[in-house]
This record gives structure tokens, C-alpha cells and sequence, in this order.
């Protein structure tokens, strides 16, 4: 997959619109399209990483994270708490291929995930 074609780069350009809530130099934030929370964002990196286990600057990978933690304070969801996941791979259950951690809050998860 080319950035050229890649959804979320597509996002990052501007080039498909999205709900943004937070940016910074190395990553953006925005609401998934499919909320499965009634918070529901996901943080990318601004660089087209195809998934987890293509990542190699741990650099980036704290900054999306701190994001993720920023997005979740702003949203209100420090007091109840909320989930990041990193779906990696086919059995991670990814299907977009751009690295991104979500962010779900505002209702109390379970646990195993499906
Ligand atoms: P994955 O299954 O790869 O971990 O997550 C991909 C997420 O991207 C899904 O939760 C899906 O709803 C979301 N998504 C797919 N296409 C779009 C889109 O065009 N815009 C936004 N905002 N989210 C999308
Ligand atoms: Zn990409």
C-alpha cells in the first residue's frame, strides 16, 4: 500500500474529510467514522507507518501515545477512564493499514475484546 492511495494519508492531506481533534508536528487525531464508544478517536502518525510491527522511531510511538493520553483528558475521560488498542495484522483484527491507536472511552469496557 502506497501513501499515495493510503486512506489515512489521504486524511493527513486533507484529501478526505475528518473530524479532527488534535494535532501536533508528528501526529493527528480524529473521530472514527464507526464509533464503538461514545468517544471513539484515533491517533496516526503524520508519516504513512503501514502497522505496528512496521515501526521502528520509538519516538513517534511516544509522541502518538502522549497524544492518545492528551486526547483522553480533553474528552473528559480521565475520572471513568478510558482504552487504547493497536490492532496489528489480520488476526489483530487491522483493516486499515496506517498505524493507529484508538481511543474509547465514556462507557466501561469488557474484557476479553472479542
Ligand atoms: P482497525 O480495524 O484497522 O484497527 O481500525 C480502522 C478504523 O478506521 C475503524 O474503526 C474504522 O471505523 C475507521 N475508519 C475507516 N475508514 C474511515 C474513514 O474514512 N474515516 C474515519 N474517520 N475513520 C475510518
Ligand atoms: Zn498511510
Amino acid at each position: 500500500m502506497s501513501s499515495e492511495s493510503c486512506l489515512f494519508c489521504r486524511i493527513v492531506r486533507g484529501e478526505i474529510p475528518a473530524r479532527l481533534v488534535a494535532e501536533t508536528d508528528r501526529a493527528i487525531a480524529f473521530r472514527d467514522i464507526n464509533p464503538q464508544a461514545p468517544v471513539h478517536v484515533l491517533v496516526i502518525p503524520r508519516r504513512h507507518v503501514a502497522s505496528l510491527a512496521e515501526a521502528t522511531d520509538g519516538e513517534e510511538l511516544g509522541a502518538l501515545v502522549l497524544l492518545a493520553a492528551r486526547v483522553a483528558r480533553e474528552e473528559g475521560l480521565e475520572a471513568g477512564g478510558w482504552r487504547t488498542v493497536i490492532n496489528t495484522g489480520a488476526d489483530g483484527g487491522q483493516t486499515v493499514h496506517h498505524l493507529h491507536l484508538h481511543v474509547l472511552g465514556g462507557r466501561a469496557m469488557r474484557w476479553p475484546p472479542g
